[in-house]
């Protein structure tokens, strides 16, 4: 007889790197810890996202991971200043017809059982019961922002026409588990009914209750008190099932197959010459940008702090915003953002400092032995990295749902440490950089944060183990998917 095809899974993964990394961790760990096939289907966002990072990241799957690339569609049709979170919804609405006419063409359709969405991709959940496929959401990000998308969903609809908007509403505005958060500290485009990304993200988490169930990149230790809510939420059927199958953390091995850039080993040397936990990692993310004055004010702290740093400095924003769109390009041929940098500020400092232009192997400086700590935007996945290294956290919120990221980490989980931002205006001066650094490497507050960032770090590994809570939860899904299969309980006739 012929074998059987492996069990398949399709995951359609939303633009940026921050995006498509974790999802093609879950496509590897679905196809080396779980007999499945998988193809990953990614969308063309030429100037939404870094090409060679996201090229990278692709190019290290297993061969048992497809990779299908979309065709484009048409965006011009939207307002220059609708933003980028409502981009985004609509480039994935509208790639839909796509994505079901590749499940349908394709060979391994009859084997398919889940298609697995990303934030941004719920609308691709009805074509999933269309095609009799399960339909399940990955969020790369924390039960935290799967809490809060429901709450803004819930209080949207439970809101009587004309009723005050909940950005009226005094604060705290909402109570996580352990936590309160203020209404500032919701994530972008969730605070005000008038932004134009906000019926959007009530819309997508109005879908949620229509998945099958979610795949959160967190892990059980991480966030308890929330994992537990959600258990007991699925057990009163109030909610689909929510799995913690992270962390899912892209570990570049250094290994031949996997090719490095000369800078990123310029990074690495350079940190191999300096001292164990001797050196500040600095870095706001894919796309995270300061203005020119915070650019060069954090020059100064970083040079008064006396400690050593690994900057990661990209080109500053000129129009005020925080993030810059496509901002992943490092190509320092182009732009050189080092050309921004304070008067002498690479010579006086290049003793005990390096600063790369727009990119550095992040994984691995965070696992160096000399990397000490991390001034980070809080994105989802540095903050897992930082984490999976046991590296304590200066947050430095920008944009997107970051805030309440740093709300969180400093709060409640108590790995990280929030620069005393003393200003309205956000704006960090050079010597609250110095005061939070120093905090964190030597200081008593510090102590306490370096200790719960190697707890931490501990509970990540344990939960990545064969016997661990993530991976028990990710076979648990694949058992699942494989069962339904194998019951013909699928309907392929349509
Ligand atoms: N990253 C990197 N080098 C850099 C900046 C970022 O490798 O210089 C990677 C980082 O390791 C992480 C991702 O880009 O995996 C950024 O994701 P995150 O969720 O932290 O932030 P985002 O860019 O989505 O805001």
């Amino acid at each position: 007889p012929l074998p059987l095809p492996l069990p398949h899974v399709v995951l359609l993964a939303s633009p940026g790197i921050g995006h498509l990394t974790p999802l093609a961790e879950l496509a590897r760990r679905l196809v080396t810890h779980h007999g499945f096939a998988a193809t990953l289907v990614t969308l063309s966002t030429a100037g939404f996202s870094d090409a060679a990072a996201e090229a990278a990241v692709l190019s290290s799957m297993p061969a048992t991971v497809s990779i299908a690339a979309l065709p484009p569609v048409a965006l011009d049709d939207l307002s220059p200043d609708v933003g980028f979170g409502a981009v985004m919804f609509e480039l994935l609405r509208r790639s839909l017809p796509h994505l079901r006419a590749l499940m349908l063409s394709s060979a391994s359709f009859t084997s398919t059982a889940a298609l697995v969405c990303d934030f941004f991709g719920t609308a691709a959940l009805p074509v999933a019961a269309e095609l009799g496929v399960r339909g399940y959401v990955f969020l790369p990000n924390s039960f935290a922002l799967l809490s809060v998308m429901r709450f803004v969903a819930e209080l949207h609809d439970d809101a009587a026409p004309g009723e005050e908007e909940y950005r009226d509403l005094p604060d705290p505005l909402f109570l996580l588990p352990g936590c309160c958060l203020r209404h500032a500290e919701l994530p972008d485009g969730f605070r005000d009914r008038a932004d134009p990304v906000y019926a959007y993200v009530v819309e997508e988490a109005r879908r949620y209750a229509r998945a099958d169930g979610f795949l959160v990149n967190s892990f059980e230790e991480l966030e308890p008190a929330m994992a537990e809510g959600f258990r007991c939420d699925a057990a009163e059927g109030a909610f689909p099932p929510v799995y913690a199958v992270g962390p899912f953390v892209r570990q570049k091995t250094g290994s031949e197959d996997e090719e490095e850039e000369d800078d990123e080993l310029g990074c690495l040397e350079w940190l191999d010459r300096r001292p164990v936990g001797s050196v500040v990692y600095v870095s706001f993310g894919s796309g995270g940008a300061l203005s020119v004055a915070q650019t060069a004010e954090l020059a100064f702290g970083l040079e008064s702090s006396g400690h050593g740093f690994l900057w990661v400095v990209r080109m500053p924003s000129l129009d005020g915003n925080c993030y810059a769109l496509g901002a992943g390009s490092h190509d320092a041929n182009v732009n050189d953002p080092l050309a921004w940098l304070p008067e002498g500020f690479l010579e006086r400092t290049k003793d005990r400092g390096l600063a790369v232009a727009g990119w550095a192997p992040q994984t691995r400086v965070l696992a160096h032995p000399a990397t000490a700590g991390f001034v980070s935007h809080g994105g989802w996945n540095s903050t897992l990295e930082s984490l999976a290294s046991g590296v304590p956290i200066i947050a430095w919120p920008l944009y997107a749902e970051q805030k309440m990221n740093a709300a969180i980490l400093t709060g409640v989980t108590g790995v990280a440490l929030h620069p005393p931002v003393g200003r309205e205006d956000g704006f960090v001066t050079r010597h609250e950089v110095v005061a939070a650094i120093r905090e964190l490497v030597e200081g008593d507050k510090g102590s306490a944060v370096r200790r719960r960032a190697k707890q931490l770090q501990e509970a990540a590994a344990r939960a990545c183990m064969p016997e661990g809570s993530s991976r028990r939860a990710l076979g648990e899904v694949a058992a699942k998917w494989r069962a339904e299969l194998g019951n013909g309980t699928r309907v392929h006739e349509l």
